[in-house]
């Protein structure tokens, strides 16, 4: 069990498993170990888990874990869209390009849902379990090691300064992970050619409600039904969006006007630069995700691309087959530097297939769109024969609601949840 120690400075804790990082990642792996009776503690840096612009794609990959869990039917009844098919306009044509309606799985839609809830809802059902510990507002600044084995965290909290000894400590948060930093581990760049600018624009009862991607000749907008608006990502070429600053906000407005007709009464709710957001985008990978005492996992482990919107579906499958190699042995005290080079070998295969789409897809789509400077834009072979073979449109949504290797919920629920 835990102990809390107080010393002159340093708030000590003492626990089995320390989880860097409440994301997607972090949150699913704490929850699983609790489940499954292995004392943990999360520590995220954030108060909460309100932050706008994120991933809040839940694919139907989890919602089916949502369901192993017993939990679907509550899940489903936060607020959500549901995306079913997912529409592409290329230049002039517009086309259904991914069909998730004969997934073989309870739910055949995405869930488009705020991140923030469906962290909550892990937040929620973990802290029903004694052995999970959340604590919010500790951001983790270091390691600490013993004969060059990461023996547990260093953190800031408004109380000062925490140390959490573990025996093993993940690694889960985020592309700019300062744990897999200070842990040495190596990061393979693989590059992303774009960034992508955030804004909301409300969304008409009389517009489409299917999430849509708009391409012509040098620029790309994404529109994400998020209900009363929509979620729009407007991709820029890397680097550019001072550039795009320099011709002006009306020049911005035009250009979204010019991909969303529909939407052109509303441009003007992009009243300055502040409702407009960066978000970068990195893709890269560990080459070792783990070392004695510490294991990467989600975007600490590769970062994703915005590209099909898996980021969020990737590292809640990395915490599932961590939680299933890992929860035995760190439960019976019997952890060996293998059991996490299992984990590696578990998630390599399916990141990699992942990340190597993204790449081909920004190489030979999004650089071509975002440098052409004019004329229409010929549409590629693919969206033409997914135009015309409706069945086809059920091979790209395989890739990206089930994704590579799907994981299931092999951990039993061993701790006993309060009611
Ligand atoms: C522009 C853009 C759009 C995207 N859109 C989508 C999408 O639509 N769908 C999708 O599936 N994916 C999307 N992604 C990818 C997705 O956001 C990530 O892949 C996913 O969030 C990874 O989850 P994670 O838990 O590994 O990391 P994160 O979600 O980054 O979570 C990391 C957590 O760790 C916390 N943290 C960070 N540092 C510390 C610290 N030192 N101490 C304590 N806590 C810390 C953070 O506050 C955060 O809560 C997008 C990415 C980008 C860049």
């Amino acid at each position: 069990m835990q102990m809390q120690v107080s010393d002159m400075t340093t708030n000590k804790i003492t626990t089995t498993c320390c989880i860097a990082g409440g994301g997607p990642a972090g949150m699913m792996l704490g929850l699983l170990l609790a489940r499954a009776g292995v004392v943990v503690v999360v520590l995220e840096k954030h108060a909460d888990f309100l932050r706008d612009f994120r991933g809040d794609t839940i694919h139907p990959s989890t919602l089916e874990l949502m369901h192993e869990l017993g939990w679907l039917d509550d899940f489903l009844k936060l607020p959500h869209q549901k995306a079913a098919v997912l529409t592409a306009q290329f230049g002039g044509l517009t086309a259904p390009v991914v069909d998730f309606t004969h997934l073989p799985t309870r739910c055949k839609f995405i869930a488009l849902m705020p991140q923030w809830d469906f962290l909550n809802f892990l937040a929620d059902r973990a802290t029903r379990y004694p052995t999970f510990t959340l604590t919010m507002r500790a951001e983790v600044t270091g390691l600490v090691e013993e004969a060059g084995r990461v023996v547990g965290v260093r953190a800031t909290t408004p109380e000062g300064p925490l140390e959490v000894r573990a025996d093993l400590v993940v690694a889960a948060d985020g592309r700019a992970s300062i744990v897999r930093t200070r842990g040495g581990l190596a990061v393979e760049t693989l590059g992303a050619p774009m960034d992508v600018l955030w804004f909301r624009l409300t969304r008409a009862q009389t517009d489409s409600d299917q999430t849509m991607f708009i391409a012509r000749a040098g620029r790309i907008l994404v529109m994400i039904d998020r209900g009363e608006h929509w979620q729009c990502a407007y991709v820029i070429a890397k680097g550019t969006l001072d550039e795009i600053r320099a011709k002006g906000l009306p020049a911005f407005r035009d250009s979204v006007a010019a991909l969303a007709p529909f939407a052109r009464d509303r441009v003007g709710e992009i009243a300055s630069w502040d409702d407009v957001k960066l978000l970068t985008v990195a893709v890269d990978r560990l080459t070792r995700w783990h070392r004695p005492g510490l294991l990467a996992i989600g975007d600490a482990a590769h970062a994703m691309s915005p590209i099909g919107g898996v980021g969020v579906n990737l590292a809640v499958q990395d915490a599932v087959a961590a939680a299933n190699l890992l929860a035995g042995p760190l439960r019976e005290k019997r952890l060996r530097d293998d059991d996490l080079a299992r984990v590696q070998r578990r998630r390599e295969f399916p990141t990699r297939i992942i990340q190597r789409f993204q790449i081909i897809v920004q190489k030979r789509i999004v650089t071509r769109i975002l440098g052409s400077d004019g004329g229409e834009l010929t549409p590629p072979l693919a969206l033409r024969l997914l135009q015309r073979y409706p069945v086809l449109r059920r091979l790209p949504a395989r890739f990206i609601g089930l994704g590579v290797r799907p994981e299931h919920v092999r951990t039993p629920e061993l701790a006993q949840p309060a009611k």
